[in-house]
């Protein structure tokens, strides 16, 4: 049986060297697409991974990740748009980085894909009408 999982890696900057793509893939035959990655001022990396597998493989695959001391979590927080709220305006558009708030053209109306979300939340922190809420 396969899963297919998206989840947050939270680690040490001082561990960005470790071939942690290429062991999960090469070791655990996990297919790892990254949605995000960044490591803040702090010098914690943070990367959004949708990582799919065989079950097995799976757990030891995150075993692995432990064992380098990096904290996985489910992303099972997710974006949801008030289409009523929304005044339009196009900010988000402009910050999100996978185009799950887009602008349509040439209508130029917002719309929201849930699927593409990958909850940076770079939306809730711009919007001026509150129009996207983080639910857990
Ligand atoms: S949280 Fe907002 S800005 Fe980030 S991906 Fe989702 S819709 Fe886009
Ligand atoms: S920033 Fe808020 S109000 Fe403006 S388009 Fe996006 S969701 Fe709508």
């Amino acid at each position: 049986m396969t899963v297919s999982k998206k989840v947050v890696l939270r680690f040490d900057a001082k561990i960005v060297d470790q071939p942690i793509m290429y062991s999960l893939i090469k070791d655990y035959g996990l297919i790892p697409n990254i949605l995000k990655a960044e490591i803040n001022p702090h010098k914690q990396g943070y990367l959004v991974l949708e990582l799919s597998g065989e079950n097995q493989k799976y757990a030891e695959g995150m075993e692995y990740l432990n064992s380098l001391g990096i904290s996985v979590d489910a992303l099972d927080e997710k974006v949801v748009w008030l289409e009523d709220r929304c005044m339009q305006c196009g900010v988000c558009t402009g910050l999100c980085p996978t185009q799950a708030l887009s602008m349509n053209r040439p209508s130029m109306e917002v719309s929201f894909d849930g699927e593409k979300c990958i909850v940076c939340e770079m939306c809730l922190k711009s919007c001026p009408a509150k129009a996207v809420e983080l639910r857990f």
